[in-house]
Order: C-alpha cells, then sequence, then structure tokens
C-alpha cells in the first residue's frame, strides 16, 4: 500500500468511496457495533461522573508532569527496569537499536500499540535485517495486507472476512470458506512458533502508575501477556502523557477504557508489569525497558487549548461516532491516528502545514466530544487549528479571498444588499452546475431553490 500522507486527505478520501465501496460498509458497521456497545455499557454506570473524575486526573497529571515523570522514572528503576528517554522519534529507535544489538536480537514479537506505529518501529527493525511479527489478530492480518491500521483499537475493521479467507488461503492453504473460528485457530498456530522463537518483546502501554513504577496493559487475546512474558528482552514504548499517580486511579481508569471502546466491563486480560523476571519466578523476561517518549508531546502541552488533547486514552470512542471516519475508515488521513482524535494530534505532532487539511476533516456536529470518556473538547480544538491555519496562510487562496471578500460586503449594507441581490442569479447562470467556490459541498448536493427576495428584504417588511 503506497504512503499517503495528510494533504493527500482529500483525494485518498474520495478513492477510497469511489474504488473501494465495500470499506465504508465494513467501518461503517463495525464502527456501530462499537459504538451500541459502549452506551449499552455506559448505562450501566454513572458515564458523567467517571468521566468527570477521569478528567480531572488526567489534568492533575498533565499540571505536575514533571514531578509524576520523576517519580515514575524512581520507581521503574526501583523495580529493576532500565528507564530511557527519547525527545523524538529518531532518539526511540536510536534506544532501540542499542537494546538489539546489546541482546544480539534476531526476532521480534510485537504487541499491539499505537506509539510503535507512530515512530515507525517495524520499518526501522525490518530495514536492519531483524523479523518482527505482530501478535494481536487485526494487526497480524493488516501485517500480512501490508497495510498500517484504519482504526485505534480495531485496526483490521475495513476488512471484511471475506478478505481474510482470500488472505489465509493465501499464506496458509486454508479453505476458502474457512470459519472466522478456524482462522483464527490457523493464526494462533503460527504466532505460536513466533513466540517460542522470539529474543524480544515490544509492547506500548496503556497506563504507567508513577507510584509503583506499573506499567498497565489491556487486551483481550492474551498475545500481549505472551509478547511482554515469553522473549527475554521486554522493551515497552511509552508516551510521556500515560502516566497515573496511583493504583486506586488505575482501577478507575481500566475500566472505563474498556468501556469506552468496546463496551467490556474491563479487558479480557490485564498485565499488570512491574519489572524483570525475579530469582525465584520461572516465568517472565531477563531484561525489562521502558523508553519514555516525547515526540511533540511537551510542545502541545505548552499549547493552553489543544494540550487537552493529551488526556487521550485511545480508547477509539470518537472514531466510532464519527460520520466523516465512518465513510473511509482511517487509511485516507495519512497519519498513525486518525479520525477526531488524529484530526486534534495530527497538528501537535506532524506541525500544523504538515497536517493540513486534517483539522477540517469533521463537521463540527459535537459527537466526539460526547463520548469521550476523558472529555477532551474536540471541536473546541479543531475550531483553535483552523484558526491557526488561517492566520498562518494555509487554507486555499480561494476560500481566504472569498471570506474577506464576504467579510467586506457584510460591513456595508448597501454592497451587501447589492451582492445579495446578484447572487440569486447565480445559478441561473450556471444552469444547475455545481458552484466552483463551494467545491465539494454543492458537487454532492442540489442546491436549495433561492428565495425570489433577499432575507433582509423580508426582514424590513416584518418589523415595519
Ligand atoms: S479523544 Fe477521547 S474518545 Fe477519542 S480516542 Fe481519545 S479518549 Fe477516546
Amino acid at each position: 500500500m503506497s504512503k499517503t500522507r495528510p494533504a493527500d486527505y482529500p483525494r485518498a478520501a474520495a478513492a477510497t468511496l469511489r474504488d473501494t465501496p465495500e470499506v465504508r460498509d465494513a467501518v461503517t458497521a463495525a464502527t456501530r457495533t462499537f459504538d451500541t456497545h459502549r452506551r449499552e455499557s455506559w448505562a450501566q454506570i454513572d458515564a458523567d461522573r467517571w468521566r468527570d473524575w477521569c478528567r480531572d486526573v488526567k489534568e492533575h497529571v498533565l499540571t505536575h508532569l514533571d514531578d509524576f515523570l520523576e517519580q515514575a522514572e524512581t520507581s521503574l528503576v526501583a523495580n529493576g527496569v532500565t528507564v530511557h528517554w527519547a525527545e523524538r522519534a529518531e532518539d526511540a529507535l536510536g534506544i532501540l537499536e542499542h537494546i538489539v544489538d546489546a541482546g544480539r536480537v534476531r526476532r521480534v514479537v510485537k504487541a499491539k500499540s499505537m506509539l510503535t506505529e507512530e515512530l515507525g518501529v517495524n520499518a526501522f527493525l525490518e530495514g536492519r535485517g531483524v523479523h518482527v511479527r505482530e501478535t494481536d489478530l487485526g494487526e497480524y492480518i493488516i501485517q500480512l495486507l501490508g497495510e498500517p491500521p484504519s482504526h485505534i483499537v480495531g485496526p483490521a475493521i475495513h476488512r471484511s472476512v471475506d478478505d481474510c479467507r482470500r488472505l489465509f488461503h493465501d499464506h496458509f492453504g486454508t479453505p476458502l470458506d474457512a470459519t472466522p473460528e478456524a482462522l483464527a485457530a490457523t493464526a494462533r498456530q503460527a504466532l505460536r512458533e513466533e513466540f517460542l522463537a522470539a529474543d524480544m518483546g515490544i509492547s506500548g502501554c496503556n497506563f504507567l502508575v508513577a507510584e509503583t513504577g506499573t506499567l498497565a496493559l489491556i487486551e483481550n487475546e492474551g498475545n500481549i501477556r505472551l509478547s511482554t512474558s515469553a522473549p527475554r528482552v521486554h522493551v515497552a514504548f511509552v508516551g510521556i502523557e500515560k502516566l497515573l499517580p496511583g493504583m486506586a486511579d488505575l482501577s478507575g481508569f481500566l475500566q472505563i477504557t474498556a468501556r469506552a471502546a468496546t463496551g467490556q466491563p474491563i479487558g479480557n486480560y490485564v498485565s499488570l508489569i512491574r519489572g524483570p523476571r525475579g530469582s525465584a519466578e520461572s516465568d517472565g523476561p531477563e531484561e525489562v525497558h521502558v523508553v519514555l517518549v516525547d515526540n511533540g508531546r511537551t510542545t502541545l502541552l505548552a499549547d493552553d487549548v489543544a494540550r487537552e488533547a493529551l488526556r487521550c486514552v485511545r480508547c477509539g470512542a470518537c472514531l466510532n461516532i464519527c460520520p466523516v471516519y465512518r465513510q473511509t475508515g482511517g487509511h485516507p488521513y495519512g497519519f498513525t491516528y486518525s479520525g477526531p482524535i488524529g484530526a486534534i494530534l495530527a497538528p501537535a505532532l506532524l506541525g500544523l502545514e504538515e497536517a493540513m487539511p486534517l483539522p477540517f476533516a469533521s463537521s463540527l456536529c459535537g459527537a466526539c466530544a460526547d463520548v469521550c470518556p476523558v472529555r477532551i473538547p474536540i471541536p473546541d480544538i479543531l475550531l483553535h487549528w483552523r484558526e491557526r491555519a488561517v492566520e498562518a496562510g494555509l487554507t486555499p487562496f480561494v476560500e481566504r479571498m472569498g471570506v474577506r471578500a464576504f467579510g467586506a460586503a457584510a460591513g456595508r449594507p448597501s454592497t451587501f444588499s447589492l451582492a445579495g441581490g446578484l447572487l440569486r442569479y447565480v445559478p441561473w447562470a450556471l444552469g444547475g452546475r455545481a458552484l466552483p467556490v463551494l467545491g465539494g459541498w454543492s458537487a454532492e448536493r442540489t442546491p436549495p431553490e433561492l428565495s425570489r427576495e433577499p432575507f433582509h428584504k423580508h426582514w424590513k417588511e416584518g418589523i415595519e
């Protein structure tokens, strides 16, 4: 699959809708199911109070992030973990290379981790001749397909069961009418060999508890537990915003995250990792490394408005409810994080110019904010980035001129009245064709019939 950049979003989204309409069906069906489960699950608890509490805990952490990071490092080191700090992606990859070389690592199993996608870990290792195998079933499928994830939680939701049947038939010779259970069993068998042969397991981390140095990982398949315990070396990449103060906080976040993501009261498996295996233990890695990654996060923290995006727990609920994301899935966004959270993270992590036009890939309906378990005001942050884009001259020239002309006309009643009168003849002049300045909007919609009398005339008559 060719690499897409955010700048390609309009073209890539249009191509997805035109060339692979089945993607919209698959993504819409999957996200509706996720969202229905979230709704049912939240109805079982006082969700609004939980969401307020989660927002407050995360805000507390972000306000004292330096203190919590120091506390976390102290706790991790006391547990026998080696802690590394990475300011940029290349720093994180350099650290990984050093650990790989020191441990003579040739085979790696990976637990699902969006941060490692952000850093480009797989391509980096493969470029150095290291065999890397994703072990989450969805990630395994898209790795075999050569695609990036389409969703934060369900990386392969854009693919149908028939797609998987064909894929497994080509790779493993399974029948083209194999059941989903048979396909899963085939993957399990193949992955079992990978776990046993791996030198290193790489994971992300849902939460890092500062008080105890505990890495918490949520999953449903058991592959994270195997990836982090079977190989002799475990490397966890942790975004610096993933901190929680104490274990009591963790118990609340484990539940709200699972409920928001899939509607489960809690994930099937929750791994709490404190460090390498002890001398009296038979299982677990000999070495545990935690790489604390900034990669643009402290820049985001300094932004008074957009910093709230750092509360994100990567549950995917905003993607599931988003009417824009549902049309295409995540690939056209051209960024690791797609949907509403991707549209507000991209300007901070990539730079605003590189992220354009993702902050505009939203109808601003507000549904994302309604479902976010940590109450991130996503539409406000989208508007914030849009304002910054206008100030930086990053919006299309025609749009800027159009808004400027409207502002000039709206400021003078006589000009406004004249322009309004002339606009009524535009549909007639175009002979029913699309209005060029409205681009995709009028191309896909039948314009409403315009009133023969301008509004201000009706208004004037009404108040006289
Ligand atoms: S922004 Fe909110 S809803 Fe979206 S992934 Fe993050 S925590 Fe979940």
